[in-house]
């Protein structure tokens, strides 16, 4: 598999160039989300572990780099890209071979982790996950390895976005068992200033069923003042992958 794939037509961050530092055929996550677009965790862990060569991130991405001009290079992939731990020096690597902006979709999981946060300190852009107001539903919808509470989530994002002199965001994915929770997810997120929240619900096949239209502009209502955007009104740019077939096998991916 390749470590740098599209540029995919990101609904929040425009073309964006995915790099994956996990890059393993079986996801590896710290989560099992029900609406996960990839296949069901097998091992769901918290180790950080080295996947990819950064010499092959540098030699990737200088061929990409030539032939493409994203918007935005995304540290996402085959699970969670905070379980690299080699991040730091695949962002040096990137930022040596381009001014573009860098960015992380993360599920939140490690983010409480010192060494993680000062990584993630270098970055332009951090998304973070927050699906659920309290540990039942966060243990119901994530299904997160067995170190990862709720509240050391939290309190993870909390210390972050303080941290954070970018732009930090957080991505919410409605499905049946959290669209009742609304006020209480917006009321958190009033409290984490976020500088956006991304309203989403899951529209590629996987086990939950997505909500209408009309159910998410109805949630999007409890998040009034606040900076939302939505899926189902976000408009797709144009792109033009580099290597199709890499994007058609990552094709399920959540992006
Ligand atoms: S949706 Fe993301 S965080 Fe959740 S299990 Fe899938 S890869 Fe992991």
């Amino acid at each position: 598999m390749k470590t740098v794939y599209g540029p995919v037509a990101s609904w929040r961050l425009g073309k964006s160039l995915g790099v994956d530092l996990i890059c393993s055929p079986k996801k590896i996550c710290s989560f099992d989300c029900i609406y996960c677009q990839l296949e069901k965790t097998e091992k769901i862990t918290t180790k950080r572990d080295k996947f990819v060569s950064i010499d092959k991130l540098r030699e990737e991405l200088k061929n990409a780099i030539e032939h493409t001009t994203p918007d935005v290079i995304t540290f996402s992939g085959m699970g969670e890209p905070t379980l690299a731990n080699n991040m730091n020096e695949a962002i040096e690597t990137i930022r040596e071979l381009t001014s573009m902006p860098l960015a992380i979709l993360t599920n939140s999981s490690l983010i409480y982790d010192k060494n993680v946060q000062k990584t993630l300190r270098n970055l332009d852009i951090i998304v973070a996950k927050l699906d659920a107001p309290n540990k039942e539903l966060f243990q119901k919808i994530n299904h997160p390895a067995e170190k990862i509470t709720f509240e050391k989530t939290l309190s993870g994002i909390k210390s972050m976005r303080k941290k954070f002199h970018g732009k930090f965001a957080l991505q919410i994915m409605f499905i049946n068992e959290n669209k009742n929770y609304a006020n209480e997810l917006a009321e958190l997120t009033s409290e984490i200033e976020t500088d956006e929240i991304q309203i989403n619900t899951p529209l590629r096949p996987c086990a939950a069923l997505p909500l209408t239209k009309k159910e998410l502009d109805n949630i999007e209502k409890s998040f009034i003042g606040l900076n939302t955007i939505s899926v189902y009104h976000s408009t797709k740019p144009m792109t033009d992958p580099l290597d199709k077939i890499e994007l058609f096998k990552r094709r399920r991916m959540e992006l």
